[in-house]
Formats: structure tokens, sequence, C-alpha cells
């Protein structure tokens, strides 16, 4: 799929896995919208690829709505990338014996609201907005790429709240790719394994991280770095013929 003359939208695009997605469309010809809480960094991206940055809060349904309007005035949306997430930093629930605490409930909720209401209600709102474009030759109105989680898939420690969230993304991309293709939008996902961003806000010197390091089965050891997921959410986007897929993009350290 074409993306010259298009609009795409990045949520979550102001760091990591969607900032480098965000320079991977916008080298393909899109005019994207960075949607993020990170107004510094977003606009400081926005201004180096030429896109345009708006403060987004995946939680508030107005705010996505803003985005998708500014994007389908810059050009057909026809991109959306949901990179916005939360994860490993709040790894609280099942330690310390405080499952049962209220605060963990909180952190449910807030997880699944942020992860996976958030990237429902980007889907959602986009989808609309794409039905309204010309379809191209291959009959493609867009293409959306979802970032879930090799958490969607195992069971560790204090992860129940991300794992839920990741795992209600994987099982809502299905069979909103087959509502869809109805449609001409064609929606994908991708599940990460370790990639060296800011979500880990213990940071790479700490021991969780190193932990987690030991445990790529690559020679020599290594976490990814956000372009190798940015190449493949260029591939969902761009290739036609890509739909319904969940892909494991993790070094192989949660091979079956
Ligand atoms: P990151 O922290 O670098 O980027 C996430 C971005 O989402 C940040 O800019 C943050 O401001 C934004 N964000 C958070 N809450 C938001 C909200 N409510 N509204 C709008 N924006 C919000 O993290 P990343 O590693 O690039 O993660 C991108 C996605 O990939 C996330 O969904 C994450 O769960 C997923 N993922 C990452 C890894 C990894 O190892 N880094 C592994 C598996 C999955």
């Amino acid at each position: 799929m074409e993306l010259t003359g298009a609009s795409a939208i990045v949520t979550g695009g102001a760091s990591g896995i969607g900032a480098a997605s965000a320079r991977r469309l916008a080298a393909r010809g899109a005019k994207v919208v960075i949607a993020d809480l990170k107004a510094e960094d977003g606009e400081a991206l926005a201004k180096e690829i030429g896109g345009v940055f708006v403060t987004v809060d995946v939680t508030d349904t107005a705010q996505i709505e803003a985005a998708v309007n500014k994007a389908v005035e810059l050009g057909p949306l026809k991109a959306v990338v949901n990179s916005a997430g939360i994860g490993w930093a709040q790894r609280t629930v099942g330690r310390d014996g405080e499952f049962a605490s209220a605060h963990n409930l909180d952190l449910y909720k807030k997880v699944i609201a942020i992860n996976l209401i958030g990237t429902f209600d980007s889907v959602r709102l986009a989808a609309t907005a794409m039905g309204r474009n010309e379809p191209n030759e291959d009959g493609e109105r867009g293409a959306i790429v979802n970032l879930a989680s090799v958490a969607a898939f195992d069971g560790q420690i204090g992860q129940a709240a991300y794992s839920s969230s990741k795992g209600g993304v994987v099982g809502m991309t299905l069979p909103v790719a087959r509502d869809l293709s109805a449609i001409g939008v064609r929606v994908n996902c991708i599940a990460p394994g370790l990639i060296n961003t800011p979500i880990y806000g213990e940071g790479p010197d700490s021991e969780a991280f190193k932990a987690k390091l030991g445990e790529s089965v690559l020679f020599p050891k290594r976490l990814g770095v956000p372009d190798e997921l940015a190449s493949m959410v260029e591939e969902l986007i761009t290739n036609s013929y890509m739909n319904a897929e969940v892909i494991r993009v993790d070094g192989g350290i949660r091979m079956p």
C-alpha cells in the first residue's frame, strides 16, 4: 500500500517503538500525527519528520478523535500504529502478598484502560475514518498495526494486568481484522520481546533488566532496538497481503 500523500497516526509515537515507526512511515511519504502524552519529545520528533504532534491520552475518546481529525486534514488516513502503552515498571500485581489489595484492582483497571481499551478505541475511530477513503487497486482503504507483547502468551511474575491487556490486544485484533476486511482495512498485531526503550522504568542497569537480558537466546545476548520493530510495522502497513497476523519480534526469546 502506497503512503505518499496519505496521513498516518502513531499513538505513543513520542518514544521507543512508536517513534521509530513514525520515522519509518514518514520516510514512506506519510504525514504522521504523533499522538502521545509527551509534548516535548513529540513536538521535537514531529519537527524532525515533518509531522504534527497532538496531545492524546488514549483513555480519552475526544482526544483520539481530535488526532483522527487532524490526520484527515493532512491527507486520507491510511495507516495507524497503536503503540501507546504502559507496562513493566508497574509490576506490583501479585508481589509481596498484596495480591488482594485495592491498589492491585486500580492498577489492573488502569493498565487495561490504556493498553487494551485505548487500543480498541483508536482502532474503532481510525477504521471509521479509513472507511471514507477511496479504495486503491487492491481494494484497500487503510491498515492498522497494534502493539501487543510476548507477555500475551506467557505467565511472568507480577504481570497479570499487563499480560491480560496484551492478550486482549491479540484477541481483539483477529475478529476486528475480519470485521474490517469488509471495508478494505487490514489489521495486524506485533508481539515484541524485550526492546530497549524507556518503558523499562527501572532502566538497563537494574537487576531486573539484566535478568531479562539473561533470557536472550541470541549470541551475543542482546535486547532488540526500536527500529527492528518499526521495520515490521512498516512491512505490515505496506504489504497488502498481510492481514490478521500476530507476529513475534523477540529474538526468539519466547520460542514455543
Ligand atoms: P515507550 O515507553 O518508549 O513508549 C510508549 C509511549 O506511550 C510513551 O511515549 C508514552 O508517553 C505513551 N503513552 C503511555 N500512556 C499513554 C496514554 N494513556 N496515552 C497516550 N500515550 C501514552 O515504550 P515502548 O517500549 O516503545 O512500547 C511501545 C508499545 O510496545 C507498548 O504498547 C508496549 O507495551 C509494547 N511492548 C514493548 C516492549 C518492550 O520491550 N519495549 C515489549 C513488548 C511490548
